[in-house]
């Protein structure tokens, strides 16, 4: 019989907290019902108490996906939990998960105030004190209480099965057992949830969970070794995003269970033929560039190149490839799937079983401009049709549309555009001059939205082959300490600059009118 593990995701939290740039609620919640389609078991949505943001998305979330546990982070402290357990008021299961430090460095980094107690001895006793009463104040909220040892991994040992014994009894169902510097190897992490599995005398009573970061490159090993010492439910992100070098990439943990079953008997519930597109959302989402080789979703995670390799391969898929492309959910690339003269069932069907779903005017956005792209390229991959749902289904409201652009250049003249936007039924228009077409039109684009944000990061790229391809832009602009992604993808590339950054502007006037509540 394999043994159940629960995949606890934390993209939204320990991921976004890291990545550098913020995303929108909507985004979350997008992310959030992939995540839902994934399969995993809870999303740890956000920290409520850290931001309005953050409070409202985790409130969005907990209303909208409902199939897996929405759960919210809170440090040991009444005030956190009180604003975790209102966000999650309205979810079909919310779990709040609460913790705090408990290894020696952060007992007297952390608690180093005398009111903690003025010995190492003293503060540790204070700390269990405060963690059993969050863990009861959490248990009014909600009868799912995780628990996180804050630094376990480096933890006195004796101590650590003292607080996890006490919160226990106080009413935690999973304690949490985080590497938070990622600084064990495997085989000490698993005698770790050995231990802890061996001598917290109400163990039963409780899951044990494991977080791992990958400092050393260790994450997924630890993930593992946790597992194998008793550990049910493992803590992980996409693309093992999160703080510095990242938490266990979710989708290695998934695959490695699954194609070494053999050895771990345990599986998750997790539908693997999401993966892929739970990865290129995120990795979108946020504007990152996956590395080529990538374990499981990497472009290159599947090619074989050396000679020997591909005759075997060709002999005999299993010779080189210890899982399949198709259960990870890679698309078949370079398929011819839609010309011209698709019709919008065609559009609708593909758009289907490439796993996206529209109301009747979204398809028709859609409709409408797969036309456009169709005429300009002929042959419409599914790369194409991903590129166009993204820039026409846009995940905040446009409170800038562009109606004119042009761009002018040639030898000896200064690069020139012209951009008309609409903002309430109004038309305005900005010309600026620039070292080039793209600096040209960011600078008239920042006349126009009045507003002057740092370009951070610029990137273009083809989303097919071929100098009649799509461009797709991503832009990261900066703005009074906000940073946020757009994105736009055209046949022409001037036009997706032009649509990267508006998007991005729209995200930062829609983040200005985020209300507290
Ligand atoms: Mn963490």
């Amino acid at each position: 019989m394999a043994a159940r593990v629960m995949v606890f995701d934390t993209t939204l939290r320990d991921g976004e907290q890291a990545a550098g740039s913020r995303l929108g609620v909507e985004e979350k919640v997008q992310i959030a019902r992939q995540l839902a389609r994934l399969g995993v078991d809870v999303i740890e949505a956000g920290f409520p108490c850290s931001s309005p943001q953050d409070f409202k998305a985790v409130q969005m979330i907990a209303r909208e996906v409902r199939e897996p546990v929405i759960c919210g982070l809170t440090r040991a402290v009444s005030k956190d939990i009180d604003i975790c357990g209102k966000a999650l008021a309205g979810a079909a299961r919310g779990r709040i998960h609460t913790g705090l430090g408990v290894s020696d460095i952060h007992l007297m980094g952390k608690f180093g105030a005398d009111k903690y107690g003025t010995t190492l001895m003293d503060k540790r006793q204070q700390t269990i004190a405060m963690a059993v009463a969050a863990v009861r104040h959490a248990r009014r909220y909600t009868d799912d209480v995780e628990f996180y040892a804050e630094d376990a991994g480096r933890a006195d040992r004796d101590y650590l099965v003292e607080v996890v014994t006490a919160v226990i009894e106080a009413g935690v169902t999973v304690v949490n057992i985080p590497d938070t510097t990622g600084y064990t190897a495997p085989i000490e992490y698993g005698q770790l949830i050995a231990d802890i599995g061996r001598r917290v005398p109400n163990i039963h009573q409780a899951m044990i969970s494991v977080h791992c970061h990958n400092d050393l490159g260790m994450a997924v090993a630890n993930t593992l070794a946790g597992v194998g010492a008793g550990a049910r439910q493992v803590e992980v992100t996409i693309n093992g995003i999160g703080e510095r070098a990242g938490n266990a990439a979710l989708e290695e943990v998934v695959m490695a269970l699954r194609t070494r079953h053999d050895l771990f008997k345990a599986d998750t519930a997790i539908n693997s033929r999401e993966l892929y597109r739970s990865s290129r959302m995120v990795a979108d989402k946020l504007g990152m560039v996956l590395p080529a080789n990538k374990a499981v979703v990497g472009d290159n995670a599947f090619a074989h190149s050396s000679g020997i390799h591909v005759d075997g391969f060709l002999k005999d898929r299993a010779t080189y490839e210890i899982m399949q492309p198709e259960k990870i959910g890679f698309p078949e690339t370079g398929k011819v799937v839609l010309t011209a003269r698709t019709g919008r069932h065609g559009v609708r069907h593909r758009l289907e079983e490439l796993g996206f779903s529209f109301s009747a005017e979204e398809l028709e956005l859609v409709y409408q401009r797969f036309l456009h792209v169709a005429d300009q390229k002929c042959e419409v991959f599914d790369e194409d049709l991903a590129a166009i749902v993204n820039d026409e289904i846009r995940s905040v409201p446009s409170i800038f549309e562009l109606v004119y652009l042009q761009a002018k250049t040639a030898t000896g003249v200064a690069p020139t555009v012209t951009i008309g936007l609409c903002k309430d039924d109004k038309e305005h228009r900005q010309t600026a001059v620039g070292d080039g077409l793209v600096d040209a039109a960011y600078k008239a684009l920042a006349q126009a939205i009045g507003r002057k944000p740092i370009l951070e990061r610029y990137e273009i790229k083809a989303v097919t082959g071929g100098t009649e391809a799509m461009g797709k832009v991503t832009v990261c602009l900066l703005d009074e300490d906000v940073k946020v992604i757009g994105q736009g993808a055209s046949t022409d590339i001037i036009e997706a600059s032009v649509k990267a950054y508006l998007d991005a502007a729209n995200k930062l006037f829609a983040m200005d009118g985020m209300g507290v509540e």
